[in-house]
């Protein structure tokens, strides 16, 4: 499923912002992919009195992008409108003394329980919802049998809800280490597989009816209709899991959102560790998200990619030590790249596969952990490109899965 194109799409959806005493920036780009199914939300300040809290998504789409478009679109409001989420809680109306008359209407913030039943209902809501425009829409021929997993955090000023609905991940940094990250809802885990059967369908090669690699998305309502099952029963289910993390406020440093085709090639850890070395040679949240997404681009990754980085007042701040750390490696890749090139032998001048070949077997210091030599791809190709004005320009050479070969995989 899902082809791929000659050459990757490389542009970028960037956006930033703050609030809340958070800063957040993302990215997001095509990548291999012949289509753009992701999508993303980034939320400071919630609506109905809840400006304190803030909310980030990412959907990654399968099948069509109308699921993830109209999650990232209307997913919020489903949760912080309906009932469950507001509670009991009365709105107060307080009068004002020193305003002109104006009264402020100050909402009692949901409980922890609340939120938590209150995430649950929207994400069902939003299914019945877009199933009810897809089954009005079948008359016109236009059927849309696209889904979407959803992994989003709600940020109160006391918890961070991770919720999580497919195999996209969050994941929070702590003190330095990966504190706590989000499990993936494949076929192939046991719940997962006992829902399915009981639903009358199967998991092969780890797939859903051996046909869909997630076991939990919005929308994929050819999936969600078995009669005699609610919708929490069915062969793929809308029920997120939702989990409160307490905050810390001197420990916490910041927040990963992101689809598989981040980390079907980088695991929790290295991206955990990548995102520190990067907050500390620049405060550019957009700029890090970007070398996150080239970077899995060049470890081979084929999908899609999203990701979100949110930061709190902890997250480690740029330190002229490591801005000077990182401008040696730089200097000393950029000379190591000449070197190669003089070496040229009766071929001609050597390709980037055969620079990146030779860099990789060499022992190179202080380079990003977690991104390795594929996060410094950009680096040595930009020397290679102003050392060699005149080479052909062999996309088929530039291909990252030339030089690394990556793991393939179709959903
Ligand atoms: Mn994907």
């Amino acid at each position: 499923m899902g082809a791929f194109l000659d050459k990757p799409k490389m542009e970028k959806q960037n956006a930033h912002g703050e609030g809340n005493d958070l800063r957040y920036g993302l990215s997001s780009m095509q990548g291999w992919r012949v289509e753009m199914e992701d999508a993303h939300t980034a939320v400071i300040g919630l609506p109905c009195g809840l400006r304190p809290w803030s909310f980030f998504a990412v959907y990654d789409g399968h099948a069509g992008s109308q699921v993830a478009r109209y999650s990232c679109e209307h997913l919020l409001e489903h949760i912080t409108s309906n009932p469950d989420f507001q509670g009991n809680a009365e709105p107060q109306v307080q009068a004002d003394g020193a305003g002109d008359g104006a009264k402020e209407m100050e909402v009692e913030e949901p409980s922890v329980d609340q939120v938590k039943v209150g995430i649950r209902t929207g994400f069902l809501q939003i299914d019945e919802h877009m199933r009810q425009i897809s089954e009005n829409r079948k008359g016109s021929g236009s059927t849309d049998r696209s889904g979407s997993t959803a992994v989003c955090v709600m940020v109160s000023p006391q918890h961070v809800f991770f919720i999580n609905c497919g195999d996209s991940r969050g994941l929070l940094s702590r003190g330095g280490t990966v504190h706590f990250f989000t499990h993936d809802h494949k076929p192939s885990n046991p719940l997962e597989k006992e829902r399915i059967q009981n639903a009358g369908g199967s998991v092969m090669i780890q797939r859903v009816n051996g046909s869909l690699a997630v076991s939990r998305a919005l929308g994929d309502f050819d999936y969600k209709c078995v009669h005699g099952k609610g919708p929490t029963e069915q062969l793929v289910s809308p029920e997120p899991d939702v989990c409160a993390v307490e905050r810390s406020e001197v420990e916490d440093e910041f927040i990963v959102l992101a689809c598989d085709g981040i980390w079907d090639v980088m695991a929790n850890e290295e991206l955990c560790d990548f995102v520190r070395s990067r907050l500390e040679v620049t405060d550019d949240l957009e700029k890090i998200c970007n070398e996150v997404v080239d970077t899995c681009l060049y470890k081979g990754s084929r999908d899609n990619m999203s990701v979100v980085l949110v930061c709190f007042s902890g997250a480690p701040k740029v330190s002229a030590e490591a801005v000077k750390r990182e401008q040696e490696l730089d200097k000393y890749l950029e000379s190591r790249v000449e070197e190669i090139l003089k070496q040229n032998g009766e071929e001609g001048v050597p390709d980037m596969v055969h620079v990146m070949r030779t860099l990789a077997s060499e022992n190179i210091p202080n380079l990003p952990p977690g991104g390795e030599l594929a996060s410094k791809r950009s680096v040595v190709e930009a020397v290679y490109n102003k050392l060699n004005p005149f080479r052909n320009d062999d996309t088929e050479s530039l291909t990252p899965l030339s030089w690394k070969q990556g793991k393939e995989k179709s959903s």
